[in-house]
């Protein structure tokens, strides 16, 4: 009964595009399936994102045949020839055609020493992570190939390697992270025997853009702290991001910084914010007069989310909008205090960083706790003043400021240099307390005064 209603569905959930292919390679004697995170996700009754199939014609085939395919508009991208991986690409589709494979050993921690395209599906799903991305489909004979309880699996909600887990971590240690990305992303609970096989060490093999993909991908899940307790608990988020230390020694800070993390937006660079906000609390925690206090952990902590992110190769964009929310994250939500105090806020964070640094606050003050009524009710009229304020004038930059470098040096007869640099940045804080000051007359005055009058 339940198959029924199932074989329904798939027939609803698989675009004609795929079926067609499918069908193609069944034309030209070949076995196609839909394997991996494509069949996993149909299985629980949801529409996949990409597609998944696998086949027994070599990769000079795939391509032949995915050729002909072509021609509804799907564009063909060779992603790498060598382990015989070929993708399809339409706007809203992305199909991706694996060769059955068997694969040597991984002397390298990362990629098998050889690939032998002749081999039967059941060896294929050998060698794929875990079981509920193990199992393949023959949507035509209605064929459920399932060697590893996948299914079973899926059930009850368990994410398990296929075969011995140690020896899978060897071959691959970016599995470890995957183990936790699906438990997030799926909801699911790890298997404790794959979880025992976790060695943090093996990641160092890994390169940081991997690292960092699997990561993210977990950061952005509707469940991120159920694999970030993974990472915490086994040691793994240590091994690449050290700067963790104090933090996650903390059971207060860390518990804090998790419930940030899921409060916030669901967006990579909200997500990764979050969890680097308070990175240097735990260093800068004193004790004086005036109590307990972490006086400085926004510009340190600013510091140490750069390595983090420059180690795992994030873009210069994307590090320097995450750091400037790391940087500013303290800034004062007093909603009485004056417009210019708002504008200075505006221009050292930068417009276009305004709504992320007022998130990163609104998820910050969810996750503490404590005051939270009055802590939130200041925050709320202050986000509407500034709301206000950004509607009623343009915020400004140094790029509006009605002289430039060239001005400067004219003006005062100085030379190129970090000088001009400094009188600009400082004609720019004088105009921020009243932008109406922002004309040449006005700042031309105020270079007289300052720098002329007086020679
Ligand atoms: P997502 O929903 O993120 O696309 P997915 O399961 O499809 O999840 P992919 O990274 O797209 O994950 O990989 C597709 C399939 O390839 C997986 O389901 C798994 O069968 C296999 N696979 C991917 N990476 C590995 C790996 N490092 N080791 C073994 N098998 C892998
Ligand atoms: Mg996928």
């Amino acid at each position: 009964m339940f198959m029924n209603r199932w074989w329904k569905f798939v027939q609803r959930a698989v675009p004609p595009e795929v079926i067609a292919l499918l069908r193609l390679f069944k034309e030209h004697g070949f076995t196609a399936y839909i394997v991996g995170g494509a069949l996993r996700d149909l299985l629980l009754g949801q529409i996949p994102a990409d597609w998944d199939l696998a086949t027994d014609a070599l990769p000079e085939t795939v391509e032949e045949i995915c050729a002909t395919h072509s021609a509804e508009g799907l564009k063909i991208i060779q992603v790498g020839k060598k382990f015989g991986v070929i993708k399809l690409l339409k706007s809203t589709l992305d199909i991706e055609v694996t060769t059955f494979r068997q694969e040597g050993p991984y002397s390298d921690g990362r990629h098998p020493d050889w690939v032998d395209f002749r081999s039967r599906i059941e060896e294929d799903l050998s060698r794929r992570d875990f079981t509920v991305n193990a199992m393949a489909l023959e949507v035509f004979n209605k064929q459920l190939i399932d060697p590893f309880g996948g299914r079973k699996d899926l059930r009850h909600k368990v994410i398990r390697a296929v075969g011995d887990p140690e020896q899978r971590f060897a071959e691959d240690a970016l599995r470890m992270l995957r183990f936790f990305r699906f438990q997030s992303s799926l909801g699911f609970r790890g298997d404790r025997k794959t979880e025992e096989a976790i060695t943090p060490h093996l990641l160092e093999k890994i390169s940081p853009e991997r690292i960092r993909e699997e990561v993210t991908k977990l950061l952005v899940s509707p469940r991120p702290v159920q694999g970030l307790s993974g990472l915490i608990r086994t040691g793994l988020l240590l091994s690449f991001a050290p700067e963790f230390a104090g933090v996650v020694s903390d059971e207060c800070l860390i518990s804090h910084v998790l419930m940030t993390v899921e409060a916030i937006t669901p967006h990579p660079r909200l997500r990764w914010a979050a969890l680097l906000h308070d990175l240097a609390k735990a260093q800068c925690r004193a004790v004086d007069e005036r109590g307990l206090h972490y006086y400085g952990h926004a510009e340190v902590g600013e510091e140490l989310a750069r390595n983090v992110l420059e180690r795992l190769r994030f873009s210069k964009d994307f590090i320097k909008r995450v750091t400037i929310l790391v940087r500013w994250h303290m800034f004062s939500a007093d909603p009485n205090q004056t417009d210019t105090a708002l504008r200075r806020l505006a221009c050292r964070v930068g417009e276009e960083n305004l709504c992320d640094l007022l998130e990163l606050r609104r998820a910050d003050i969810i996750a503490s706790g404590q005051n939270y009524h009055r802590a939130w009710e200041g925050f709320s009229a202050f986000a509407s003043r500034l709301e206000a304020l950004l509607q009623a004038e343009k915020v400004l930059t140094l790029r509006d400021l009605a002289v430039n470098g060239k001005d400067i040096m004219k003006v005062l007869g100085i030379p190129a240099g970090p000088q001009v640099g400094q009188i600009l940045q400082e004609l720019f804080a004088w105009i921020t307390e009243e932008p109406d000051r922002n004309n040449r007359e006005d700042l031309y005055r105020y270079l007289e005064e300052h720098y002329l009058s007086g020679s």
